[in-house]
């Protein structure tokens, strides 16, 4: 049995700040990404395009596998990763590891540079209930924090999104994420989503195409959507006034999941809008500005 192995293992250095940051050519392999400068807590689009034909591509970068889905479009393989709030600044290695016809085999490696995100800080003032909840709302928040758990830890392993994200109302934004939060003057925690300002009964689109796995009213969400776009990637909207899906629906970019509101704990009617990838809330904004080949 004869197995033939490409070996390309070549390190490419890229100078923080530089402009050519996000490309990274090195023989015939190249990679780029989306955004060139990444932060904690962004989303990432590798584009990958291999010396040989494959018939398979997987990466790793900060410890998460993924896969890369083929373009013809770009011709090129793409995928998508993330970059947690809490990666600290410095350089870490995107794998990525090809199969083509006849058992042959491609490997390569990319130095990507992560700098530290400046996220703002933020006071905000709402009812003390949401604050110190009282007793007798325990059980159902705990009960809430089940659901969520279980509902995060099954993910489909199939991708079902395709193209840029949509934003999901047409609306101002009225929250950044990655803000500290101080409610009523006690610090509680970082925002991990982005406020649309939305008057009581705008429809909220889907992003992009998915499954509904949540859709139900939470104690502080309020009532919430979440959708599983695949590969343990979710997005999240909350505080909504109605439901337009159920638990269950596959949903199509642009289908209307409900009205926006102020259910749960919310100052004013808004959307909070989050994405969710393996376990980690990255920066909604830097999804929706992502430039995904058709495929
Ligand atoms: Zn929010």
């Amino acid at each position: 049995m004869s197995r033939y192995f490409l070996q390309f293992r070549i390190l490419c250095f890229l100078l923080a700040g530089s402009f050519s940051a996000g490309a990274a050519p090195a023989g015939k392999w190249s990679a780029k990404w989306e955004p060139a400068k990444l932060v904690n807590g962004s989303p990432v689009l590798f584009r990958v395009t291999a010396p040989l034909q494959l018939t398979e591509l997987r990466g790793s970068f900060l410890g998460q596998e993924f896969s890369f889905r083929s373009s013809k479009a770009c011709h090129c393989w793409y995928g998508f990763a993330g970059v947690s709030l809490t990666t600290k600044p410095g350089t870490y290695t995107l794998h990525v590891d090809g199969k083509g016809p006849g058992e042959k085999e491609a490997t390569m490696s990319y130095a990507v540079t992560v700098a530290a995100a400046h996220y703002p800080t933020s006071a905000l003032k709402v009812a003390s209930g949401f604050v110190e909840p009282p007793k007798e709302t325990l059980a159902r928040i705990e009960e809430d924090q089940a659901t969520k758990k279980k509902v995060f830890a099954t993910t489909m392993p199939e991708i079902r999104w395709s193209g840029s994200f949509q934003p999901p109302a047409e609306a101002e934004v009225s929250g950044v994420f990655g803000s500290a939060r101080t409610f009523n003057g006690v610090k509680k925690s970082q925002h991990t989503g982005l406020d649309f300002r939305v008057n009581t009964g705008t429809p909220i689109a889907a992003t992009n195409g998915g499954t509904v796995i949540l859709a139900r009213p939470l104690y502080f969400e309020g009532n919430c959507v979440i959708i599983d776009h695949g590969q343990g990637l979710l997005t999240l909207y909350l505080h909504l006034s109605e439901f337009k899906v159920k638990e269950g629906d596959a949903v199509e970019k642009g289908q209307i999941l409900g009205l926006s509101g102020g259910t749960g704990r919310a100052t004013a009617p808004h959307l909070h809008f989050a994405v969710r990838w393996r376990g980690e809330y990255l920066d909604p904004k830097t999804l929706l500005e992502l430039h995904p080949p058709a495929n």
